[in-house]
């Protein structure tokens, strides 16, 4: 695989810096793809129902009154079992990516398990009239295989890798996709995700509202486009939500963010090859 820094023009609006906030809206699809032991855990189950019935509403509440458009990853297991949050996310202008029909990790499915989970996800989306221009890997894992469908399914962009802090374009075989990359330490759930199964840190606030806003500045420096990653059964806790909306105007004191989707940075992108060559292998 080779990669290569994606090129764009200014940002618009005169901005200095392009802000993705993107939300995964996991629901109980992760819990539930684990395996059949948490399919009689109510309580974790209801931790992850938290995001689509109580905290989802609020992260639209906060984007809205900052006229904010935003990304939301939806598995199709989400879209089906809580079709009252797809038109709310739609109504209001965010873009709707691929997260999955079960949120299954890539790497722990053979080719078949890969492509059935693609396109069921692919299915749920299209009952609401999307289609995804956008993947983000269930878990943060990528695959070579579904790296490589992705291509082939006509998708303008991945944002499951981390080779570099700006979006480039990585190339599997002849194929090249944008990389909107993330990174754990702009993700809320290493902070703010605790369950009983899997551990979790339940870190302090004030500190990640630091290391974010940090991150921003340093993204403004640069004048690269920066993502952040939460999910809305923790950032919707009213405390988190508090946080967010710190870190928004924070954002605001600090800089001139462009507050974008991801499918529209990557419209921005100059196709590859116009630019820099190849930097990595
Ligand atoms: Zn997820």
């Amino acid at each position: 695989m080779t990669r290569a820094p994606a090129e764009f023009p200014a940002w618009p609006e005169n901005a200095d810096v392009a802000v993705a906030l993107t939300f995964d809206v996991d629901g109980e699809a992760p819990w539930l793809g684990e395996g059949p032991e948490n399919g009689r855990r109510l309580t974790l189950l209801s931790q992850g129902r938290f995001g689509p019935v109580r905290g989802l509403g609020r992260v639209l509440d906060l984007l809205a009154e900052f006229g904010i458009r935003a990304t939301f990853y939806v598995p199709g297991h989400t879209a089906d079992h809580y079709p009252e949050t797809m038109a709310p996310i739609l109504a209001a202008g965010h873009e709707v990516g691929h997260h999955g029909y079960l949120h299954l990790g890539t790497d722990g499915l053979d080719q078949a398990g890969q492509r059935a989970e693609l396109e069921a996800g692919l299915t749920a989306l299209d009952k609401h009239g999307v289609r995804p221009v956008g993947y983000r890997s269930p878990g943060w894992e990528l695959s070579p295989e579904t790296l490589a469908m992705l291509g082939e399914l006509g998708f303008a962009y991945d944002s499951s890798l981390m080779a570099d802090d700006r979006p480039y374009w990585e190339t599997s075989g002849s194929q090249a996709l944008l990389e909107l990359p993330g990174h754990w330490s702009l993700c809320d759930w290493p902070y703010f995700g605790w369950t009983p199964y899997h551990g979790g840190l339940l870190a302090d606030p004030a500190a990640v509202e630091r290391i974010w806003l940090a991150e921003f500045e340093s993204a403004r420096e640069d004048g690269r486009a920066v993502t952040y990653t939460m999910h809305p059964e923790a950032i919707g806790r009213g405390y988190l939500l508090r946080m967010l909306r710190r870190v928004i105007t924070g954002m605001q004191e600090r800089g001139r963010p462009w507050f974008a989707t991801h499918a529209q940075i990557a419209a921005l992108a100059t196709a590859p090859g116009a630019g820099a060559g190849a930097t990595g292998s």
